[in-house]
């Protein structure tokens, strides 16, 4: 099957009752057993059927699937938001005495929860910037055993190569774990370069209507999944049935979507390249992108992130956002509407500026989360914010 078709039917494992068409909600905590000998079976794992939702449930496991059948994986863990994913798989693997190699401008509470949490505990981390091979090589230790990437990568829209990288890792007897929420498996299937495990938040792309928070987590194989399933019982970062539902709904529109927004943040990309209040973009279906062709390689189009520079820098950053009218000033992403947010005032407003600027984060940086709006309406209205940022980069000029 390719993948509009298999984003609309993979679910559809799922044994329909009444010949329903949709996953039906199983709203239901616990599941009886007909006898004892049957309960004694589902517990030992020879009975297929379900026990009880935290451990498993059959809307929560066709959405799971779904996932999976879409990343090329084994297996599918459906859970309660991204971060349970991220730290599903964290606490599965690390312990005292080991240690992570990760992308630098991963997804802040991912590098916090490495950093505070898992240091605790005595793991640790060390932080590099991804897009150089060479740079994961170097961190690469003897207790290195995940190596952990994020491409596209935020906000600063850097890739990393998941087959080198998958390289590196396998070499040291590490695992290659890849956040694929900026891209979507429609966009990008680390698996199939390589990647052990993929993590994802739904709440962006996959679910794609800014209304339910969730994640997933895909296997490469099963002894992977025999790994980190009980791990996910333990803690009980289990998806509800109706989080799932509204999930497989959303799922079953990722092609169009991903489609629809990553066109038009092709077209916002190329305008905004050309407006004089903008100094530089940074989108991955740019010629002048630097991992432009690593691009063409591992992904199947250049998703809808873009992240830009105005002049001016913090204060023109600010009026661009008050003005901003179609566009929605809110952080997440991957959603039908266009968001835009101003990381050095919002997102990072509380990192000083030594080091938000060591993560790329320049107080001029804008990222903007591409929809599915019409693109003439989105231009026109990021055309006009820009304009109404100049007398404040007029000023910051002035004052320079
Ligand atoms: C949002 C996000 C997460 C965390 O997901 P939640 O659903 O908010 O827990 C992780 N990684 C990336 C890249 C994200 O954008």
């Amino acid at each position: 099957m390719k993948k509009a078709t298999t984003a609309i039917h993979a679910h559809g494992k799922h044994h329909a009752q009444y010949g329903e068409v949709s996953v039906p909600i199983y709203q239901s905590s616990t599941f009886a057993f007909e006898n004892a000998d049957q309960g004694a079976e589902r517990f030992a794992g020879t009975s297929p059927g379900y026990i009880y939702t935290r451990l498993g449930n059959p809307t929560v496991n066709a959405l799971a699937d779904a996932i999976a059948a879409l990343e090329n994986g084994s297996h599918g863990m459906a859970t309660s938001t991204g971060m349970a994913a991220i730290t599903t798989v964290f606490l599965a693997y690390l312990q005292q005495g080991t240690h992570v190699v990760g992308t630098d401008c991963v997804y802040g509470p991912t590098r916090t929860v490495l950093e505070t949490s898992f240091a605790r505990f005595g793991s640790e981390a060390t932080f590099v910037d991804t897009a150089d091979l060479a740079q994961i090589s170097a961190a690469m230790r003897t207790n290195t055993c995940i190596v952990y990437l994020e491409t596209p990568a935020n906000p600063t829209m850097k890739l990393a190569d998941i087959a080198g990288a998958a390289a590196i890792a396998h070499a040291h007897g590490a695992l290659l774990v890849v956040d694929n929420t900026f891209a979507s498996p429609y966009i990008q299937r680390p698996l199939d370069l390589g990647a052990d495990i993929v993590v994802h938040s739904c709440t962006k792309l996959i679910n794609g209507h800014s209304d339910v928070v969730g994640g997933a987590i895909v296997v490469r194989e099963e002894k992977l999944y025999r790994q980190i399933k009980p791990t996910l019982n333990l803690f009980g970062g289990t998806m509800d049935p109706h989080q799932a539902w509204l999930i497989l709904r959303g799922l079953q529109t990722l092609p169009l979507r991903a489609e629809r927004s990553q066109q038009n943040a092709m077209t916002l990309a190329r305008f905004l390249r050309t407006h004089p209040m903008v100094s530089w973009v940074s989108y991955p279906g740019l010629e002048e992108h630097p991992q432009h062709e690593l691009a063409k390689a591992q992904m199947d189009g250049f998703g809808s992130m873009i992240a830009i520079g105005v002049k001016g820098g913090m204060e023109a950053g600010k009026a661009m956002m008050n003005n901003v009218k179609v566009f929605t000033l809110a952080v997440s992403l991957g959603g039908v509407e266009s968001l835009i947010e101003h990381p050095a005032s919002m997102t990072h407003a509380g990192l000083p500026r030594a080091e938000r600027e060591a993560a790329g984060l320049t107080d001029d940086l804008v990222r903007i989360a591409v929809g599915c709006e019409d693109v003439e309406d989105l231009r026109a209205d990021l055309d006009q914010a820009l304009n109404a940022a100049r007398p404040a980069a007029l000023v910051a000029a002035a004052e320079r």
